[in-house]
């Protein structure tokens, strides 16, 4: 099956509106949702932490990343420091609270994606780029001139904008949010934001409208569509059940979604039980049933 990434149907014009688009976006930072307003671009730093450079904790080809996305050499992943979210047990809470990592220029971040290309990586996974994204579409627009040619993933919180992802429409191949909550005020408590179920939602509506289920190659690699990712949480403070029905009613009950049950406290989880622990078997075994009664099947 011959495949070509999306960007490759833009021209060096429409990909220069898009920039000149998500570049505006970061002018007083309305990237996502929370539109703090921070002046990025005079070096002023975001409610995430992120300010006018671009900052990567690491890269490398990843193989714990979900089946499609791995094949047999790997998924390209670019870690990039801070987070719009604040996830008191955030396993990365180095990376995202704290913003360890590198400044690097676009032209360095273009060279990153052709290198993990010439490494036989399958795609390009961008974790945690929200607030990258103006600097990432031009890395993206080097790297096209210098024969990038693999599918872009865009590994996110969930919490996204429509503005941001009207300018990703006919960038992005694959979309993997997650959808961590089903009620707000479980939200607000742990990630630090009052609307998270309503824009995640709505976010994933758009991500679907743009690339559909998840379609593979021949050799089961993922080239195009929609990955969900939801971590099921001690006493069920994901809702996982409204999240699944919302996931077959209104996405599609053929969705690839990874239910996943590494939840582990991190962070300050410690202090704040029941995150405090992990899950049990029972809460893991009910998770699922409702996913069943939901229509869903779990992949990974
Ligand atoms: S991406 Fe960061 S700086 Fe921009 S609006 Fe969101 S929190 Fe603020």
């Amino acid at each position: 099956m011959s495949f070509t990434a999306a960007y490759m149907g833009l021209s060096h014009e429409e990909l220069k509106e898009k920039i000149l688009a998500a570049r505006e976006l970061l002018e007083g930072c309305r990237l996502c949702p929370r539109q703090c307003g921070a002046r990025r671009t005079e070096g002023e730093e975001g409610d995430c932490g992120a300010a006018k450079e671009v900052k990567i904790a690491s890269y490398g080809p990843h193989y714990g990343e979900e089946r499609p996305l791995v094949g047999f050499k790997g998924s390209g992943t670019i870690f990039f420091s801070h987070c719009n979210l604040e996830c008191i047990y955030c396993q990365n809470c180095d990376i995202s609270w704290e913003g360890r990592g590198r400044e690097i220029s676009v032209e360095d971040l273009a060279g990153i994606m052709l290198k993990l290309q010439d490494k036989g990586c399958h795609n390009i996974n961008l974790v945690t780029p929200t607030h990258y994204t103006p600097q990432i579409l031009e890395a993206l627009a080097i790297a096209k001139e210098d024969g990038l040619v693999l599918p872009l993933v865009y590994n996110c919180g969930g919490y996204e904008s429509l503005e941001m992802l009207s300018i990703l429409d006919g960038v992005i191949d694959i979309y993997m949010p997650d959808l961590k909550y089903f009620d707000p005020e479980v939200g607000e408590k742990y990630s630090g934001v009052k609307d998270y179920p309503f824009r995640a939602m709505e976010a994933v509506r758009e991500m679907h409208r743009q690339v559909g289920v998840l379609k593979v190659d021949e050799n089961g690699i993922a080239t195009r569509g929609l990955l969900i990712r939801h971590l099921v949480l001690p006493e069920n403070l994901a809702g996982t059940g409204g999240v699944m029905e919302f996931i077959a009613k209104e996405i599609s009950p053929d969705t690839f979604v990874n239910i996943m049950r590494q939840y582990r406290p991190a962070h300050r989880a410690r202090k704040h039980p029941p995150l405090s622990r992990s899950v049990t078997h029972h809460e893991w075994n009910q998770a699922l049933d409702e996913a069943a009664r939901a229509g869903i099947s779990p992949r990974g």
